[in-house]
């Protein structure tokens, strides 16, 4: 049976050259061709020879796994690629262009455990986690799709990135290793739910990936509810935890805050939030809520919205509202599931 390079990773490709008599460096030439020329089929590859190309192809059928959709969102050019991995699960990968920048959100579950009530993800329940190939696998879907190489990596696709550390980290080792794409980590973001510690190891590694926390509500009985990781990891322990983060590495943490109509935008919430920031290096960001057909959430009042900008602007904190991209084509925050349909 033959299988997708990607899907069964660079370690069985090794494997597979030792099998097929063929010498290990090839298995660099491979990769060259595919990270630095972004040639993803075996035919293109000039210096491997026509015999050994023809052994490639009888074990590995197809460098990428087939892309069952790409949408292009026409007001702002997002991009969907929704992926199907080789045991028939799909994933969503999007690309996102903005002004001289090409940010790659990427996915690394299929689903997500932790089943925040406002996102379509959650909503899906959790299959598996994605190995470290599979992540990065949709970095190359969308080289190939956008024709572009990204400048910005965020972990913010499908699935809470922190349950899956060893692949997490194992794929940003390859987007960053020179000999592959070679990215700056401060240009990668990992978001989380609020995984303490997934937080905590963070500051122990090497390089400055940014951490963005979905926070959305500073206050534990409504955060259990809206963020279910808050009852594995309440808010006096992950605060704890940020403190740490921002005294030891002295970077800045994204605070996300998705604004739900009479849920987390009143008065107590914009102090609770506050309250919650201080001593910390944060950001906020004011992200839109993106509706789903089966979801019972509203967006805030733009009033409400403007409300919490101007107070946490006179609080001494950074904020920013976060547009909404590809909405059309149901490929913004939180609203992956695997599906292009609107039901
Ligand atoms: N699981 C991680 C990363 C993926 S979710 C996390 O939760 O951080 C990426 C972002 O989308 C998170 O900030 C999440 O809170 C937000 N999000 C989820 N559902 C949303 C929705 N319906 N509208 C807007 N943002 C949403
Ligand atoms: Fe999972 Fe993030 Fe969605 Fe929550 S918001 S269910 S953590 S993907």
């Amino acid at each position: 049976m033959t299988k997708c390079l990607f899907s069964s990773g660079f370690e069985d490709l090794a494997k597979t050259l030792t099998e097929l008599n063929m010498p290990a460096f090839r298995a660099n030439q491979v990769r060259d061709w595919i990270f630095k020329k972004f040639v993803f089929s075996f035919d293109e590859m000039s210096n491997i020879s026509e015999s050994d190309i023809k052994k490639l192809k009888e074990v590995y059928s197809k460098i990428l796994p087939p892309v069952e959709k790409y949408l292009v969102d026409k007001a702002d050019q997002t991009g969907k690629a929704l992926i199907k991995l080789s045991d028939g699960e799909l994933i969503e990968a999007v690309a996102i262009p903005g002004n001289n920048t090409m940010t790659f959100c990427l996915s690394t579950q299929v689903g997500c455990p932790v089943k925040c009530l406002f996102c379509r993800t959650g909503k899906q329940g959790f299959t598996r986690n994605l190995s470290a190939e599979e992540i990065v696998l949709q970095v190359m879907v969308l080289v190939k799709k956008t024709g572009k190489k990204p400048t910005n990596i965020v972990y913010m696709g499908m699935g809470e990135p922190f349950f899956n550390s060893e692949e997490l980290y194992r794929s940003i080792d390859i987007l960053t290793d020179p000999k592959g794409l070679g990215l700056a980590t401060r240009r990668i973001t990992i978001s989380t739910s609020g995984h303490v510690q997934g937080i905590l190891e963070l500051i122990n590694r090497p390089g400055e990936v940014n951490l963005a926390v979905s926070l959305h509500v500073a206050n534990d009985d409504a955060r259990d509810k809206l963020v279910p990781m808050n009852k594995k990891f309440p808010l006096d322990v992950l605060k704890k935890a940020l403190t740490e983060y921002c005294s030891k590495t002295g970077r800045r943490v994204t605070m996300e805050v998705v604004l739900l109509k009479n849920t987390n935008d009143q008065y107590n919430d914009l102090m609770n939030l506050i309250n919650f920031c201080e001593g910390l290096i944060v950001h906020v960001n004011l992200v839109r809520f993106n509706n789903f057909k089966e979801c019972e959430f509203e967006a805030a009042s733009d009033k409400n919205e403007k409300e919490f900008k101007k107070e946490l602007k006179k609080a001494g904190i950074a904020v920013t509202v976060r547009s909404s991209h590809g909405q059309n084509i149901l490929a913004a925050c939180g609203q992956l599931s695997g599906k292009t349909q609107k039901d």
